[in-house]
């Protein structure tokens, strides 16, 4: 499967915003966005065309894949997956990119990035309700208590990663560092997340 292995920040500056997917030094001023926040390449400060509507659009189903790590393949899985459920496309979208294994191992402050949560998860440091899991994309239910397992429990990755965590970041999470686990306590209200896109726009590039 072919994946993005150019500089990330160039992701970044082609939104023209943060998506956070470098870990520490996102919250550092080393960003690049904090001193050059248009686009990467020759023209990148010049462009000014006016965008088109699909433009527009195609820019927010980017913004949002590229914050959650997919490929085209599954993002359009999870739009297709959140338009067969009641309530809200957009809003479906998004809590189901939150529920996945890589998002909550991040958001908890188990690592710095969704790209290292998801390799921490692959090299199985992680378990769900006591039992290992190591799929990435793994969709966790109300309760479930995610754990470091006791041979990761030193691992400077995690507790690296922990320390710019405070005790309660987001409501539909708890996290208990001194003993390196987590609870998924309720499934967050699109408001809450702090995503910076309109899933909208996202439901009407497909709606096409
Ligand atoms: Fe790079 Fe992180 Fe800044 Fe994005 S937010 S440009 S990934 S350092």
């Amino acid at each position: 499967m072919a994946r993005y292995t150019d500089s990330v920040c160039k992701l970044c500056r082609r939104e023209r915003q943060k998506l956070f997917l470098k870990g520490q030094k996102c919250y550092t001023e080393k960003c690049p966005i904090e001193s050059r926040s248009y686009p990467p390449g020759e023209h990148g400060q010049s462009r000014r065309s006016k965008v088109s509507e699909y433009g527009i659009q195609l820019r927010e189903k980017q913004k949002i894949k590229r914050s959650y790590g997919l490929l085209e393949t599954q993002f359009k899985n999870y739009f297709e997956k959140a338009n067969k459920q009641k309530g809200i496309t957009g809003e479906n979208l998004v809590k189901l990119l939150e529920r996945r294994f890589d998002n909550i191992v991040y958001r908890i402050g188990f690592a710095g990035s969704r790209k290292q949560a998801r390799q921490l998860i692959r090299h199985r440091h992680f378990s769900i309700n006591d039992q290992l899991v190591d799929i990435p994309s793994y969709s966790l239910s109300v309760g479930d208590i995610i754990k470091v397992r006791d041979k990761s429990k030193k691992l400077d990755a995690i507790h690296d990663s922990l320390k710019r965590v405070k005790d309660s970041t987001y409501s539909w999470l708890t996290v208990d560092k001194a003993n390196l686990l987590g609870t998924f306590v309720q499934i967050p209200e699109r408001e809450e997340v702090p995503l910076n896109a309109n899933e909208q726009l996202v439901v009407e590039l497909y709606s096409k």
